[in-house]
C-alpha cells in the first residue's frame, strides 16, 4: 500500500467512525458523573461474550474492584486506561462506545474489525480511580494524585497500573485524560478541545524509538481532527515528570500517549468530545494495527501549539469603573467554576472574578463588550423573602432591569444547612448574616453586578452568567445563594 492510499483510506475511515458514532454510544453514560455503579453493569453484561475476557486487575483503596476487558488475539498488545483522575471521565464514555463498536457487524467496518482484532489485543481498564469518581475529585481517596504515584507506588491504584505493564508489556499505552476546558491551543482564543502527549522519559527530552512513534500517532490523530476542530487540537508541555505514568511506561518500553479531553464551547458534559475520543483513539488503533502509524513525520509533532491558559469563561472587556470621584477602565476575567451537590453527583455554577485590569492578551468564551458601559455592584432589593420558592416565583427581569441583583433571605428561612447552594433564577440570593457587597465589584468577588449605559442597565451579570436587559430571553437562571 502507498502512503497516498493509507492516507486516503485512514481519513475515510475517520469520518465513517464519525458518522457511526451515534449508533454506537453507550446510552446509559449521558453526563460526566457517573459513577461506578454505572459501569458495572455495563462490564458484567459482556461476561460470557467469547469476544472478550473480563478479569478484576484488583481492588481500589476502599475494596472497588478495579476491571479490565480484553478483546482480540493480536501480537500487537495495548493497554488502555481512563479516569485515574476521577473527575476525567471522558475517555470512560468513549471506551464503552468503542465496546458498542467492537460488538457491530453488517455495517460496513467488519474489515477493520477484523484487522484490529486479528493484528492487536487491545486491553481496556476504564475508571482506575473509582473511589475518587466517587468523589468527583481528581485524588484517590487517600489524597494522592496516583499520577504523580507510579514511583513512590502507595496507592493500590498504582500499584495495579504497574503491575498491569510488567505483566503485559504492551507495545503501546493511551493514557486517557480530562485537562482543564480553559486550556486555549496556543495563543488563540479556541479552546484545546484534545491535547496530546508524547511523554517524555527524561529530562533532555530524548526520542528513542519507543517515543517517536508516540509523535507518530499523535501526527495522525491530529490530522484526523482537524477536519472536525480546525485550530483545537493542542500538545501538552513535554517536561518531564519523573512520578507521572506516562513518563515512566514510556521509560519502561511501551509506546505511550496521553489524550486530554479539553473544552468545547456549548458541550459542557462533552459529549462532543467523547465522539472525537472515540473516532481517534479508534483511527490510532487501525494505525496500529496495520503499522500505517509509521509514515507519519514526527517532526509534525512540533507543529502541534502547545496548550495555553488565556481563557476565560467570561471576559467583559473596557467596563468604565467609578471609584473615588475618578474613572478608569478596566477588563474583567470571570470564571464558572463548578461546585458538586448531591454526593458528587450532580454541580452548580459558582462565578468569581478572577482578574481585573488589562487582560487584552486573554480571551473569554464569552466576552462582551463593555465600552462606554459603567460596572456597578447591584442593588439589594429591600424586601426580605421567608424561602427561596416566593424568590422563585419573583420576575426576575424587571428586578434586574431596575439595577436590583440581590434578594434576601429572612433570618428564619432554614436554607442555612445547605451551605453554598443555587438557585434556577437568575438572582444573587443573600442569608441574613452574609454581607451586603459594597463598592466596585472587583477580584475575588462572586461575579454578579451590572452594566449601565447611563442610568439604564444594558447588561446584568448574576454568578457569571449575562443577561442582556435589551435582549432579554431568560426563562430561568443560573442564581447563586451566599
Ligand atoms: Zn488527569
Amino acid at each position: 500500500m502507498t502512503t497516498v492510499e493509507s492516507k486516503a483510506q485512514s481519513g475515510e475511515l475517520a469520518d465513517r467512525l464519525y458518522n457511526a458514532h451515534e449508533t454506537y454510544k453507550e446510552s446509559t453514560l449521558t453526563q460526566r458523573r457517573f459513577k461506578q455503579k454505572d459501569i458495572l453493569p455495563l462490564i458484567a453484561k459482556r461476561q460470557g461474550n467469547p469476544l472478550y475476557i473480563i478479569e478484576k486487575a484488583g481492588d481500589s483503596f476502599e475494596g472497588r474492584p478495579i476491571q479490565m476487558i480484553t478483546a482480540g488475539k493480536g501480537k500487537k498488545k495495548v493497554l488502555l486506561w481512563t479516569q485515574m483522575h476521577g473527575d476525567e471521565p471522558t475517555a470512560t464514555m468513549a471506551t464503552f462506545d468503542i465496546l458498542n463498536f467492537l460488538e457491530g457487524k453488517n455495517d460496513g467496518f467488519d474489515d477493520f474489525r477484523k484487522e484490529l482484532l486479528e493484528k492487536t489485543t487491545l486491553y481496556f481498564v476504564p475508571m482506575l480511580n473509582p473511589d475518587g469518581v466517587e468523589r468527583y475529585q481528581r485524588r484517590t481517596v487517600q489524597g494522592i494524585d496516583m499520577n504523580r504515584d507510579a514511583a513512590a507506588r502507595q496507592t493500590p491504584e498504582a500499584v495495579i497500573l504497574k503491575g498491569l505493564v510488567d505483566q503485559l508489556k504492551p507495545d503501546f499505552g493511551f493514557n486517557l485524560h480530562d485537562q482543564s476546558p480553559r486550556y486555549s491551543a496556543g495563543r488563540s482564543p479556541k479552546a484545546a478541545t484534545i491535547s496530546f502527549l508524547a511523554t517524555s522519559y527524561d529530562y533532555e527530552l530524548s526520542i528513542n524509538a519507543v517515543r517517536e512513534r508516540s509523535m507518530q500517532l499523535i501526527v495522525g490523530m491530529n490530522k484526523i481532527l482537524q477536519k472536525y476542530i480546525p485550530g483545537q487540537v493542542a500538545r501538552y508541555s513535554d517536561d518531564h515528570e519523573p512520578r507521572g505514568f506516562g513518563d515512566n511506561v514510556q521509560k519502561w518500553g511501551t509506546t505511550l500517549v496521553l489524550i486530554e479531553s479539553g473544552g468545547y464551547v456549548g458541550d459542557p458534559e462533552k459529549q462532543y468530545i467523547r465522539k472525537l475520543n472515540f473516532m481517534a483513539i479508534l483511527s490510532a488503533l487501525d494505525k496500529i494495527a496495520d503499522n500505517s502509524l509509521t509514515k507519519e513525520k514526527r517532526d509534525h509533532y512540533y507543529d502541534i501549539p502547545e496548550n495555553g491558559r488565556w481563557l476565560y469563561d467570561l471576559v467583559v472587556r473596557n467596563a468604565t469603573v467609578k471609584q473615588s470621584g475618578k474613572s478608569f477602565t478596566t477588563d474583567l476575567g470571570i470564571n464558572r467554576n463548578e461546585v458538586n451537590y448531591a454526593n458528587a453527583s450532580k454541580f452548580f455554577y459558582y462565578s468569581k472574578i478572577e482578574d481585573f485590569g488589562d487582560l487584552h492578551p486573554q480571551y473569554g468564551s464569552q466576552e462582551i463588550d463593555a465600552t462606554g458601559l459603567t460596572v456597578e455592584k447591584g442593588k439589594v432589593y429591600p424586601t426580605a423573602y421567608k424561602n427561596l420558592g416566593e424568590i422563585s416565583k419573583l420576575n426576575a427581569f424587571n428586578l434586574l432591569k431596575e439595577g436590583y441583583t440581590y434578594i434576601r433571605l429572612a433570618p428564619d428561612a432554614g436554607t442555612r444547612s445547605l451551605g453554598l447552594y443555587f438557585i434556577a433564577s437568575p438572582l444573587h440570593v443573600l442569608r441574613s448574616g452574609q454581607a451586603t457587597p459594597a463598592g466596585t465589584p472587583g477580584l475575588g468577588n462572586t461575579a454578579t453586578f451590572i452594566l449601565k449605559k447611563g442610568s439604564k442597565v444594558k447588561y446584568a451579570v448574576v454568578n457569571g452568567f449575562v443577561y442582556d436587559m435589551e435582549n432579554y430571553a431568560a426563562t430561568k437562571g443560573q442564581g447563586i445563594i451566599e
